[in-house]
This record gives structure tokens, sequence and C-alpha cells, in this order.
């Protein structure tokens, strides 16, 4: 199957999720005039420092540019972990930072998990949530070498409860030999990404915090003793401005787009397979990714019937039609028993890379932000706002590792990714020149 008849005759350009939950401006409520707290993007960041904020006494409002839930929130894979793509940094070449904050920010990544779940069950945030582990597939004989060095730190500061899984026993975690074994992570889990946004949304709204669509923001500055945020829809004054603009970070805070690099990742769902194909390519209901620099990273749908799957086809925003074919080859390549099966949604969106592949939460020119994703910020941009509000409520008694003034940039780089197309070939590049060399080895 190739080209054109990859797509259903039902296919549509939008996330899978959105059936379930469309980013919408409901009743575009008014501007308050004055709070404690602004919060710019109305993402899980932005309505988790909210939701945390409110809880703790603070008045705010979340201004978004779009509808609500139009960013990653309700574009995500739903892969939930705590700390494995934390890891990441401290790997390969030794640590990347000292390991004493290297533990800390991955207990923090362990918190994150703990949070988003806590959070679910309180809320009661019907969405899914679906703790059966996550399955990353080894590329090369290498990558497996490298992810079992990992271990002790995951199962230690993260309590990551993973273990390695031979290429012999790969087929106990799906339905493929296309990976050299690989690591499970136990303390990962799935969701539903656009209802777990409602649920956040949902539970802002029974607090009477004011969530305002179509309120971009479009300049802030400071007033005496607080600021003055401007918006398409009217100004608000606040003591504190929240920057929880992730992926989508723009020209209103040219400090922090220097230092964050918007990244597309693209994906498919596949139409509903027969029942025992569904039931037989991932038999654990494990969220699964892979160790590659370009990764790719699939899971059932919430129902068990569709591939869901992910990967930066391109790195920069590109149409289904360019996107969806090559997430379908890469699809197949793991799973050949899947090669006429068709597209019934494929979609985009921005995550936010940082230059040290950290997340951050801190303050630049007196405003906080959370901001740098990786890929993986459904719980860590839930818990990063949820810090945010506690320092800014001044109820922390622990500072957050990921709160640093560290974050780094690049006197080249000015918040412009042209350099992204360039990048992505050469990453692919490195990655099948890898695959290479493990076969002519095996
Ligand atoms: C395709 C894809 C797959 C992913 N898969 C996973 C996964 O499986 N697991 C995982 O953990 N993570 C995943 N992620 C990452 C995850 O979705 C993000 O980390 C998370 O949603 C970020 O939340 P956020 O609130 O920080 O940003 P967003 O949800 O992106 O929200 C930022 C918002 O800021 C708004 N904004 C920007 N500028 C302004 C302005 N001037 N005024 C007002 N509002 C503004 C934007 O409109 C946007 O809605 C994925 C991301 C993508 C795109």
């Amino acid at each position: 199957m190739a080209g054109t008849d990859i797509f259903h005759p039902d296919f549509k350009p939008m996330p899978y999720w959105w059936e379930a939950y469309q980013p919408t401006a409901q009743d575009p409520l008014d501007l308050p005039a004055r709070v404690r707290v602004a919060i710019v993007g109305g993402g899980y960041g932005g309505l988790s420092t909210a939701l945390e904020a409110a809880k703790q006494g603070a008045e705010c409002v979340v201004l978004e540019a779009a509808e609500l839930g139009f960013g990653a929130s309700t574009r995500n894979g739903g892969a939930v972990s705590g700390g494995v793509n934390i890891g990441k940094s401290f790997s390969g070449k030794g640590l990347a930072v000292d390991p004493t904050r290297a533990e800390a920010m991955l207990a923090d990544g362990s918190d994150a998990f703990g949070l988003i779940e806590r959070l679910i069950a309180e809320e009661d945030i019907q969405c899914h949530w679906q703790k059966a582990g996550r399955f990353v597939g080894a590329w090369t004989p290498a990558h497996y070498a490298g992810q079992v060095k990992r271990l002790a730190l995951l199962n230690g500061a993260a309590r990551s409860g993973a273990y390695m899984v031979s290429r012999e026993r790969q087929r106990e975690e799906m339905a493929s030999d296309y990976y050299y074994g690989g690591m499970v992570v136990e303390r990962a889990a799935s969701l539903h990404p656009a209802l777990y946004y409602k649920g956040l949304l949902d539970a802002c709204r029974r607090r009477g915090i004011p969530v305002c669509a179509r309120a971009a923001v479009t300049r802030i500055s400071r007033e005496s003793n607080s600021w003055l945020v401007q918006t398409a829809r009217g100004a608000v004054r606040a003591a504190e401005v929240v920057i929880a603009t992730n992926g989508y970070t723009g020209t209103i805070t040219p400090e922090l787009r220097r230092r964050v690099v918007p990244l597309a990742s693209h994906i498919i769902a596949t139409e509903a397979l027969p029942p025992d194909l569904a039931a037989s390519l991932i038999p654990k209901q494990r969220t699964l990714s892979d160790t590659r620099r370009v990764l790719c990273y699939y899971r059932m749908s919430p129902d068990g019937r569709r591939v869901i799957f992910g990967g930066r086809a391109r790195f920069t925003q590109v149409s289904p039609q360019t996107s969806a074919p090559i997430l379908h080859r890469f699809m197949t390549e793991r799973f050949p028993q899947l090669r006429g099966t068709r597209i019934t949604h494929a979609w985009t969106g921005n995550v936010a890379f940082t230059l040290d592949a950290l997340p951050h939460m801190g303050q630049q020119d007196g405003m906080h932000y959370l901001l740098g994703c990786n890929g993986s910020g459904v719980a860590m941009m839930t818990y990063l706002g949820w810090q945010t509000a506690r320092k800014i409520t001044g109820v922390t008694n622990q500072a957050c590792a990921f709160d640093s003034e560290d974050f780094p940039t690049h006197p080249l780089y000015s918040g412009n990714p042209w350099f992204l197309p360039v990048m992505g070939g050469w990453y692919r590049f490195r990655d099948s020149l890898d695959r290479g060399i493990a076969a002519l080895g095996a």
C-alpha cells in the first residue's frame, strides 16, 4: 500500500483525540481587570498552574491565544512517564549534569508521575488512565548496552521499576522482531490526552478560574509594582506573570524564545483493526518508543482497536499528505502485518526542546516560566505548573530540581529554527548508519 491508498475514505487531518474533545473557544469569558497571577498559555502547564494557585487561595486568569486546548496538550501521544526521558540526558557519554542534581531531577520526574496520578483521581478525570508500563526498543546492540547502564539510575532516584528484555523475549512485548531487545519501565502509563485536558479545564471551572480563549497576549510590561498584560481582548493587571507557552513561545518573550527550539511531532491513527490483530500487536497494552535519535512512539488507542503512531517524520510542520506516508512506512517496518491498514487521522503539534535537553522553570526578567518538555510533557508540564504555583504562593518547602537560573542559550540562535530540516536529515542519516553497522555485526 503506498501513496494516497493509505488514506481511509473518512480520513480527517485532525487529532484522533478531538473526536472526544475538540478545542473550542466556548463562551469566551470576559477578562478580569486585576488578578494575583496571570498565566499565558492554556495547555496542561497553564491549567495546572492555575488550579494549584487557586487551591492555595490566589486569584488567577489563564490567557490562551487560540481555542482551549489548541496546543500540544490535546495533540500528544498520551504516554506518561516519570523519569525515563529525563534519564536520557544523563546517559551516553556520562552525566551531563552533576550526579546529585541528576538524582534530584529524576526524583522530581518520579514525583511528576505521582502528581498526575493523584490529580486524575482527586479531580475524577475520566481520561482512560492505564498504568501498563512502557517498552523502549533498542535500535542497536550498543543502545541496548546503554539502556543496561541507565537501569540503576532509573530504579534508584526515579523508582521506575525498569528491567531489560532480551531480543529473544521481545515478542512478549510486541508482535515484532524489529528491535535488539529493550527496556521495560513498569512505572509508566497512558491516557487520552484531550480528555485529560478537558478534565483539567473542568477542574479549573469548578473553582471559578477564568480560562479565556482567543486572548492572545500581545505585550507584557512592568507598571510600578504590578504587570500590565495586554491581550487581543483587553488588558489585565497582575502581581505575577507565568509564561506557559512551551512549543508555541513567541516574540512577546524574546529572551525565552531564544531558549526553546520548537520542533514538530507528527502522529497518525489507523482505522479500527480486526480484534484479533489489534489484541496481538502490543499484548501488555504498554506504550512503546525507541532509542533512535529521531524516535518513534506508539500505542493502542484507549479502546484497544487502533494504532496511534507518532514520530518526527519531519522536524517542521508539514501537511498530513507528507507526514502520514512516512509514519505509515515507519509503522509497517515495525509491524509488517499492518501493511494493508489505512489511516483515518493524521496531525501535528509543536514540542519545545532546550539546549540542555532538560525541562526548566524559573524566572526571567521578573516573569515566571515553565518551558521545555523535550517531547515528554504530559506529566512534566503538569508538575512544573504545580511547582510554579506553589512557589508563587509560598507553600513549597523544597526547591524543584528544574528550578534553576541556568537556562542555556546560544549566541547564534534567536528563536528562528531555520536549521531544523538540516538537523533532521543529519539525525536520520546517523540513525540509519548506526542501524546498518549493527546489521553488519549481527
Ligand atoms: C505530536 C506530539 C506528541 C507528543 N507526545 C507526548 C507523549 O506521548 N507523552 C508526553 O509526555 N508528551 C508528549 N508530547 C509533549 C506534550 O504534549 C507537551 O509537553 C505538553 O502538552 C505541553 O503542555 P504546555 O501546557 O506546556 O504547552 P501547550 O499545550 O503546547 O500549550 C501552550 C499554549 O500556549 C498558547 N500561547 C502561545 N503564545 C501565546 C500568547 N502570546 N498568548 C496566549 N497564549 C499563547 C498556545 O496557543 C498553546 O495553546 C507530545 C507533543 C506533541 C506535539
